[in-house]
């Protein structure tokens, strides 16, 4: 079967991607069937539009990928309004990254371990209190609920043939309220900890972080056992549900279970709502933290890759 043809123009693009991430971004041009650019198609943009772009075919679609200068609603949210400008005919928009989990999906009980995949029902933007007066009404369950997609993801492993698995020893759930040590330890405390943008550099396993605060889950378990030769394999899952989207990193445990069962919450990230009141929005995120104080950057390249690979999965179907 041969692949349709390029692209006439920027209106030929129903479909667009957004990364916030050099990395998240790399991984998606990693699962493009054809890259326009790499076959002398340029498709440009327009003027003023301040959006830097790559553009290609995946699974018999045309995409073009937008890249964010910066995480954050707000960045997404300019990203968007240059998108409209450059490619008029877009009518999805699909933000694939890495984000947080709630370690426990609030309706189906299932555990959420890292590298599993998010799919978004709906979004809830639980910072809008901030940015507006008191008594504001933060905007609930907005934009679309997409019906659960009637997908089959059992070749997204397939997708992911170079991804190194971290292993399940490096996915330690700890219990909510106890703290990365950097935090709680007098003289050890780093301003990264502090930073509501960027994780803390030291890893719980230099700081020793207490393995008896470690939640036990089953589904770590279960692929130690099955792992070949003593390294554990990971079956990404996919969930769906809804997202929790604000300027900031969630990096709170106890933060995180508040605002995840108020509104039922699976996810965080920091994108979706800078887009969803300008594009019917999709995101695709793999878990790459817990979304507590104790996130490092171990598990970013994996829950990249995977999230790519869900998206060329689901474009695929
Ligand atoms: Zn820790
Ligand atoms: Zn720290």
């Amino acid at each position: 079967m041969s692949n349709p043809p390029p692209p006439h123009n920027r209106r030929g693009f129903r479909l667009t991607i957004i990364c916030a991430l050099p990395l998240e971004a790399e991984n998606v041009q990693s699962v493009f069937d054809i890259c326009w650019e790499d076959e002398d198609i340029q498709c440009g943009k327009a003027e003023g539009d301040q959006n830097a772009y790559s553009t290609g075919m995946v699974a018999r679609h045309n995409v073009v990928l937008a890249h964010m200068p910066s995480m954050g609603n707000n960045s997404a949210s300019a990203v968007a309004a240059g998108l409209r400008s450059s490619f008029p005919e877009v009518k999805l928009v699909v933000i694939v990254g890495i984000c947080g989990v709630v370690p426990f999906h609030a309706t189906t009980q299932q555990e959420i371990i890292l590298g599993d995949v998010i799919i978004s029902t709906a979004v809830v933007q639980y910072d809008f209190v901030r940015q507006y007066p008191e008594n504001f009404q933060r905007k609930r369950h907005i934009e679309k609920i997409w019906e659960e997609l009637p997908l089959r993801f059992a070749h997204l492993s397939k997708e992911v043939p170079s991804a190194k698995y971290p292993g399940t020893s490096r996915d330690h759930l700890y219990e909510a309220s106890y703290l990365h040590r950097h935090q709680t330890d007098a003289g050890l405390t780093c301003d990264m900890c502090n930073d509501n943008l960027v994780p803390c550099p030291k890893t719980c396993a230099d700081l020793e972080c207490g393995q008896d605060m470690i939640i036990r889950r089953d589904r770590l378990n279960l692929q130690e056992v099955l792992g070949p030769e003593g390294i554990p394999d990971h079956v990404p899952i996919i969930h769906f549900g809804r997202f929790g989207s604000a300027n900031m990193v969630m990096k709170s445990g106890v933060d995180r279970d508040r605002i995840a069962k108020v509104d039922e919450l699976i996810a965080f990230e920091m994108e979706s709502a800078g887009v969803w009141d300008q594009y019917p929005t999709l995101v695709i995120k793999a878990a790459c933290d817990s979304a507590d104080s104790h996130k490092s950057k171990n598990w970013q390249d994996y829950a990249a890759v995977a999230a790519a690979a869900c998206l060329k999965a689901f474009l695929k179907e």
